[in-house]
């Protein structure tokens, strides 16, 4: 579905990516996983075509989303929650969910997507009234994720959901995620907490200093020695 092949990108003269090819499947969740300033943000922002790399190609169900702009992305079925969840802090629970069903194909089926993103996150329809800023780090999170769910996307992608949530919000998120991919949506989920994200994801990337060094299956990522000990602490 997405297909990364090859990608230098960085800011000015400084490179951040080198030679990145990932992939993610129909109905994938894939873990993109790195610690501060691997590179992990950069990736998405790549994708997203708010970055454009220097070289490398980027295709969506083999359409090339490197010529087209950022803002054709959620037409196509990509929705991307950044770091910092980003939601608009006066706009209350309803209208931060209404502002993201933005794109042609959205709007047709904002009524159905309301619904299914209020009967997956049943706290954001009970505050529906509430104002964004007045809610907590992790109904944040979900409002952040019901918005993009919004666009009714194929491809979500999540950079760091996890961001400081304490242990036990991070669980009903990340349960939360595993539901959505559960519905088809293939999520391509970028984390620093690698246990968690790879409780849920099928398949995962280490990312170290901009290159991929560890790719493989969840079992084969949660076996490898180097990865248990440099990022799981065993
Ligand atoms: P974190 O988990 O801390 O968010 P990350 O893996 O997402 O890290 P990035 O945010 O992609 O990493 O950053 C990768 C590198 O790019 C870092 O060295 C960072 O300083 C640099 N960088 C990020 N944004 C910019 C920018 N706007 N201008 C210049 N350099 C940047």
């Amino acid at each position: 579905m997405l297909e990364i092949t090859g990608i230098n990108a960085g800011y000015g003269d400084v490179q951040v990516l080198y030679d990145l090819s990932l992939q993610v499947g129909e109905g994938e969740i894939v873990a993109l996983l790195g610690a501060n300033g691997a590179g992990k943000t950069t990736t998405l922002w790549t994708i997203s075509g708010l970055l454009k790399p220097t070289s490398g190609q980027i295709r969506f169900e083999n359409r090339d989303l490197m010529s087209m702009p950022a803002h054709h992305l959620p037409d196509l079925g990509i929705a991307h929650v950044p770091q910092g969840r980003g939601v608009f802090q006066t706009l209350n629970v309803l209208d931060n969910l209404l502002v993201g069903a933005y794109s042609r194909r959205a709007k047709a089926g904002r009524k159905e997507a309301l619904e299914m993103v209020f009967g997956l996150f049943p706290r954001l329809h009970e505050r529906q009234k509430q104002e964004a800023r007045t809610l907590s780090g992790g109904e944040q999170q979900m409002l952040a994720i019901g918005r993009a769910l919004m666009l009714r996307p194929r491809l979500l992608m999540l950079d760091e959901p996890s961001l400081g949530l304490a242990p036990v919000v991070v669980e009903t998120v990340f349960e939360k995620i595993a539901e959505i991919g559960r519905t088809g949506v293939a999520i391509l989920l970028v984390e620093q907490n690698l246990t968690q994200a790879l409780s849920i994801a099928h398949r995962g990337y280490v990312l170290e200093t901009g290159r991929i060094t560890i790719q493989g299956s969840t079992v084969e990522l949660m076996g490898n020695e180097y990865v248990k000990e440099a990022y799981i602490g065993l």
